[in-house]
């Protein structure tokens, strides 16, 4: 399966070959297709494997440029990662005039709250920072319809699970999740069973 393959916006498209990439990484070829036809997914994955550059494609082409509103939402286990995510949406999404922000702690809050007030349309951060931001209205929910849990062993021994599930609290019911984990122990199961609807597993 190329790039070309997979049904992409064109301008997406464009942005992926800008970005330098010519054929897909094994995590793309296989969690691309089901993730941009609605379903749910997990994706047992190590980094390195072009998992992040898989989530910043999936988003571009899922969200909808015309609406400014918040319609994908990923969580990180660290600001690095949070950043990286949205530095390489920012980058792939750049001919679809993409709007991203990174929800972090450590930064200003005053910045998050005019960047979302000015309207985005992805949020990439960390769990503490972005329920926070949940529970102050700052960023509204209602629009998402994406919700990447990256990482998620790694934000569960840091201790994110009770922030991880306030935030799914405040999303619309009809949300498609896409969980991205190297290992699945059985906290992580406990989740895709309760946030997922018939997912699909995907092993690289
Ligand atoms: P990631 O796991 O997404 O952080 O990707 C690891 C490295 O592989 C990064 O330097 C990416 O830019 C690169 N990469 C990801 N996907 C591809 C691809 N399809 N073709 C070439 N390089 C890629």
């Amino acid at each position: 399966l190329s790039f070309d393959q997979m049904g992409l916006k064109d301008d997406l498209l464009r942005g992926i070959y800008n970005y330098g990439f010519e054929k897909p990484s094994a995590i793309q070829q296989r969690a691309v297709m089901p993730i941009i036809k609605g379903r749910d997914v997990i994706a047992q994955a190590q980094s390195g494997t072009g998992k992040t550059s898989m989530i910043a494609l999936t988003v571009c082409q899922v969200v909808d440029t015309a609406n400014r509103e918040v319609q994908a939402l990923i969580l990180s286990p660290t600001r690095e990662l949070a950043s990286q995510t949205e530095k390489v949406i920012r980058t792939i999404g750049d001919y679809m005039n993409i709007q991203a922000h990174a929800c972090i702690g450590g930064k200003s809050v005053g910045e998050d709250i005019r960047k979302l007030e000015n309207g985005v349309h992805v949020v990439s951060g960390t769990p503490g920072r972005v329920s926070d931001m949940i529970k102050r209205r700052t960023l509204r929910t209602r629009a998402i319809k994406l919700l990447i849990l990256d990482e998620s062993d790694e934000m569960l021994s840091r201790g994110f699970k009770d922030q991880i599930y306030d935030v799914y609290r405040h999303l619309p019911p009809e949300l498609q999740v896409c969980l991205i984990s190297a290992t699945l122990p059985h906290e992580i199961l406990e989740m895709t069973s309760k946030f997922m609807t018939d997912p699909i597993r995907i092993l690289v």
